[in-house]
């Protein structure tokens, strides 16, 4: 019998184990960490071995095939051993598509990817599809396979599913943009970050369709570059786009033989040149997969937005709150700033990818007055910004920070967290590090 053996019991390792199980692998889990109590019932109720909080090479290293979890860098002494000796090692994904014959339909991108995907499976619910949501978000992919199989999946993919994916195919692929992030997990070189994200259109044939944002200077180079094989879908600001803006309105023209959607700017219920563009992407490939207009602009116009990503809370006393605690890297904070139309306290920090800081320079003189740093280790920060003149606020917890912030507020700015960083110096997660400054907000 091949024996499976699944590094990392999150979401896509348990539901990896029991869908291995069930197609008839011996299956073992291994985690170095401790697995979440709710995983290992599921386990358990499964039948299938596992450890935590430790790697048992004798049990790893026969394994006929690895799934890893996304999270395990390729540093991972066991993720070496296994190397070194051959050991297929793939991702989740990888593993649930050999087992189901549904429409895929995989974002990704530096920025955008989630917002993106909750609005296409958005789309896809309205137009009554029977459709799944995987990938980094909604339960895992092998689960859905394993226990209620859809026609249509709508996947969230980061670069690190990306990299260990061979055989799979997007029947849709989409990648909204390439930015520097999490380059400590790619040796902190550029391309090879560029090279995971480009994965995406691995395998497609002209049968199917690459979406993807024209006006990126990274995007536009590899494709000239890779040259897709599959049927291409621009989108950007200009009019040979399938997708484009006039000055008051949004079109789409994916299919020849359908009238183009005209959506006004105004309507959309997501705001801010960067949810345009994600907003283009998921028309188009509503579109090519014949959804209505009328369908796609309902969405659009209706659709209630994804939490933590500029997120409105409060206002307090005139001072408006906004949680951007999804800002993890430096370009997404760039388009929230671009977003702000009232002076803006900026609370930025956490833990550092190797940011490069001077990307929103620009817009933090132009709409700025304070900046709070809010991390244990702020130095960088303080490197970066303390020649600006602005004022600032140096924190190492989010209390001080909500104060400081509201009190360096006036009468009509915006105190908007989008830290550029990731949370895990102060915080279990963004979702932790958004709630928690919510409920700070609510309590001022
Ligand atoms: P991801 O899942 O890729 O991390 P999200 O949809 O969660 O992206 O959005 C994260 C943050 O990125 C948002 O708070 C917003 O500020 C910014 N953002 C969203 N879409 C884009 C885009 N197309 N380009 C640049 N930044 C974006």
């Amino acid at each position: 019998m091949k024996r499976v053996v699944i590094l990392g019991a999150g979401e896509s390792g348990a539901g990896a184990a029991v869908l291995a199980k069930e197609k008839g692998f011996d299956v073992f889990v291994s985690d170095m960490g401790q697995i979440k109590p709710e995983y290992r019932a599921l386990l358990d109720q499964n039948g299938i071995s596992w450890e935590d909080s430790q790697h048992t090479e004798a049990l790893i290293l026969n394994a006929d095939e690895i799934i890893k979890s996304p999270g395990i860098p390729d540093t991972a002494p066991i993720i070496q051993r296994l190397q070194a000796q051959n050991t297929p090692i793939i991702s989740e994904i990888e593993f649930a598509a050999r087992y189901t014959t549904a429409k895929m339909i995989c974002i990704t991108g530096s920025n955008g990817k989630t917002t993106t995907t909750s609005l296409i499976y958005d789309m896809l619910r309205r137009a009554g599809l029977d459709v799944g949501l995987a990938g980094n978000i909604g339960n895992s992919l092998a689960l859905q396979v394993a226990h209620e199989d859809h026609q249509y999946y709508v996947i969230e993919l980061s670069s690190f599913q990306l990299d260990n994916m061979y055989q799979f195919k997007a029947d849709i692929a989409i990648l909204l943009n390439i930015t520097p992030d999490h380059l400590d997990r790619y040796n902190f070189e550029m391309q090879n970050y560029i090279n995971a994200k480009l994965r995406i259109t691995r395998n497609q044939t002209a049968e199917d369709a690459f979406i993807y944002w024209s006006e990126d200077p990274i995007i536009d180079r590899e494709i000239a570059r890779i040259r897709p094989q599959a049927t291409l879908y621009p989108f950007g600001s200009e009019t040979h786009n399938v997708a484009y803006t006039d000055s008051r309105n949004l079109i789409i023209a994916a299919r020849k033989d359908v009238q183009p959607l005209q959506v006004p700017l105004d309507e959309l219920s997501l705001k801010g040149k960067h949810n345009c563009l994600n907003s283009m992407a998921a028309s188009i490939a509503a579109q090519i997969l014949n959804i209505r207009n009328e369908t796609i602009r309902e969405s659009l116009t209706q659709f209630a937005g994804v939490e933590h990503r500029l997120q409105y809370v409060a206002t307090v006393r005139g001072v408006k709150f906004i949680n951007d605690s999804k800002a993890t890297n430096v370009n997404s904070c760039w388009y929230a700033l671009e977003s702000m139309t009232t002076p803006t306290v900026l609370i930025l920090g956490g833990k550092d990818k190797g940011n490069d800081y001077s990307e929103i320079d620009d817009l933090v003189r132009e709409k700025c007055h304070t900046l709070v740093f809010m991390g244990l280790h702020n130095e960088k920060l303080r490197e970066h910004f303390s020649s600006f003149g602005l004022r600032i606020i140096d924190t190492d917890n989010l209390q001080d920070a909500v104060v400081g912030a509201y009190e360096a507020a006036h009468d009509g700015d915006t105190v908007l967290p989008s830290p550029c960083c990731a949370s895990f110096d102060l915080f279990s997660s963004y979702e932790d590090r958004g709630d928690k400054f919510m409920a700070a907000v609510r309590n001022l």
